[in-house]
């Protein structure tokens, strides 16, 4: 059963215009066998492992407030004989950002789903409803959609405004809102925006650290949405894969359905199943029943009787509101992978990308992976304002100078010249197979993503066949790999790419192979090579 592939393409900032770079995405997986008789524990049964000890390590070490430094140089005083620019204060990086953030916690946040699902609409609405449009603007939409015969994409058009803003400005590589809830500043990425706008659905899910899948709840189009072909379960898949945890599941067009309780069991236990497969705890998964046209349950509690005679939960904003935040790997060595490139007006260029680990300052140096150079930071950039810092988990936009442009490509990995990534052409990886249709054999050709990257390579050994839950080596050297196993292969990419260990950077450590047009695996570096 091939599930229905749709290309995506990425849209791109460039000196302030809008470009469609035609680089293919992964986006839908396989479908996966939700209806087997061997539930799979999850996409990857070690991630869950890996990833708590690696959560453990860094929260350990954020245990006792540090001050960390920025510098070689512990003088505070810059003296004479070393140049003073470069002698940088301490910043208690810490410290700085709950400041920035006036306390509250970074959140990134993906909305994902089966088109018309009403993605936009429910977005629009809540950021509509939290005050971050104003109603004069919102009256002009409503009377712009009226007369264009689309009345009913008035609160779409919201995420429209900010997809114009987005292309004023030379900043971002995906489209980003913000929005704030009592204990969080939201950034919400790749918004949906109109149905032209085909979504870059790769790049914002692998930077999101949770998750909101919009599901129609009218009869009939929960199950097309659910089917092969539809777009529930690949994205809920992709998101997984990209070590998205938590996920909220607007159930959403309730009124099309009379908020109907059983409607919404019927849904919530189809979805649950298939999403426990998928790799979500389920106490990691919250259902809410929402109108996204009508306002219900976004963020307020419904008053409505057809709703509170069977929902004490929460609404849609105290869902997101209550998401654990994730651990910002502020403490490792700094790690950006560049998510576009552009010319600057002035002196330099500019790199765009979320920052997975560490934290820079203006003046710093940087060495970028490959090509295997160092250049300067000569301005940060951060949600449009400039910045003396920045730090994990921000999206920025680096202005560098000290280097030519043309050595710099999307999926370059700017990181620490004193404890850089490495960069390899052969590393070794435990792999889930995804529901393929040929076996891979040895010579498999195949293309590597993870964050921005995508890069043509071979499977050249398959080492072994691990025991889905345990790890234990079932079978060695085996001739073929089918779906649904975990194995260990040899991967060589056509060029060096910059990767880590999974167990060291998760974020730069997972990927995801796709063989014509379908994604076939997911896996996680476990050695490299050279
Ligand atoms: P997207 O493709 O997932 O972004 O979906 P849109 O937000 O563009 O919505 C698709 C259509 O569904 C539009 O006509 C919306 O007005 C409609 N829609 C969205 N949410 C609701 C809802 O809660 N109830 C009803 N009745 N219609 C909705």
């Amino acid at each position: 059963m091939e599930s229905e592939i749709v290309p995506k393409i990425t849209k791109m900032t460039v000196s302030g215009k809008k470009q469609s770079m035609g680089f293919e995405v992964p986006c839908a997986l396989a479908e996966e066998n939700g209806h087997t008789n061997t539930p799979q524990k999850g996409l990857l049964p070690e991630d869950a492992s890996v990833a708590s000890g690696v959560l453990e390590a860094v929260s350990k070490s954020t245990l006792s407030p540090q001050v960390v430094q920025v510098s070689e140089d512990q003088n505070m005083v810059p003296t004479p004989a070393k140049k003073s620019s470069k002698a940088k204060q301490q910043i208690d990086v810490k410290a700085e950002l709950e400041k920035r953030q006036g306390g509250k916690q970074l959140l990134n946040l993906v909305v994902i789903g089966h088109v018309d699902a009403g993605k936009s609409t429910l977005m629009g609405h809540l950021l509509y409803l939290l005050g971050n449009v104003n109603k004069r603007t919102m009256h002009k939409y409503e009377q712009e959609s009226k007369k264009a015969g689309k009345a009913s994409f008035a609160y779409a058009w919201v995420l429209d405004e900010t997809g114009e803003e987005r292309e004023r400005g030379v900043t971002m590589d995906v489209g980003m809102t913000k929005f704030e809830t009592p204990t969080k500043v939201i950034t919400l990425m790749d918004a949906p925006g109109h149905k032209d706008f085909i979504p870059n659905m790769i790049t914002g899910a692998a930077q999101a650290d949770v998750a909101i899948l919009v599901v129609d709840a009218s009869r009939g189009e929960f199950e097309a949405g659910f089917e092969t072909g539809g777009q529930t379960r690949e994205h809920g898949l992709l998101v997984r894969s990209l070590g998205v945890t938590q996920l909220a599941v607007a159930v959403n067009k309730m009124d099309q359905v009379n908020w109907q309780q059983e409607r919404f069991q019927e849904i919530t236990s189809k979805l649950g199943q298939f999403l426990k497969q998928a790799g979500f705890k389920e106490s990691d998964v919250a259902y809410i029943p929402t109108s996204g046209l009508g306002g219900e349950n976004l963020v307020t509690r419904s008053q409505s009787s057809d709703l509170t005679q069977w929902y004490k939960g929460n609404c849609l904003l105290e869902q997101i509101d209550s998401f654990k935040p994730p651990q910002r790997s502020v403490d490792k060595p700094f790690r950006l992978c560049v998510a576009d490139v552009f010319k600057d007006q002035g002196s330099g260029f500019c790199v765009t990308g979320k920052i997975e680990a560490g934290y820079i300052q203006v003046g710093e140096r940087l060495l970028a992976m490959p090509p295997n150079e160092t250049c300067t930071a000569k301005g940060i950039t951060l949600h449009d304002e400039p910045v003396d810092w920045a730090a994990a988990g921000d999206h920025v936009s680096l202005t560098l100078t000290g280097m030519d442009i043309i050595k710099i490509n999307v999926g370059c990995v700017f990181c620490d010249p004193k404890e850089p990534i490495k960069v390899c052409t052969r590393f070794r990886a435990r792999v889930l197979i995804f529901n393929i249709e040929v076996p891979i054999t040895k010579g498999f050709p195949v293309l590597l993503h993870y964050q921005t990257v995508s890069e043509p390579a071979t499977i050249t050994r398959l080492l072994s066949i691990l025991h889905k839950s345990t790890g234990e080596v079932t079978k060695k050297k085996p001739k073929f790999l089918a779906k649904g196993q975990n194995a260990l292969i040899e991967l060589q990419t056509q060029r060096p790419v910059a990767l880590e260990l999974y167990k060291d950077f998760k974020e730069l450590g997972r990927f995801m192979l796709r063989y014509s047009g379908s994604t076939i695996a997911a896996g996680v570096v476990t050695e490299i090579k050279e």
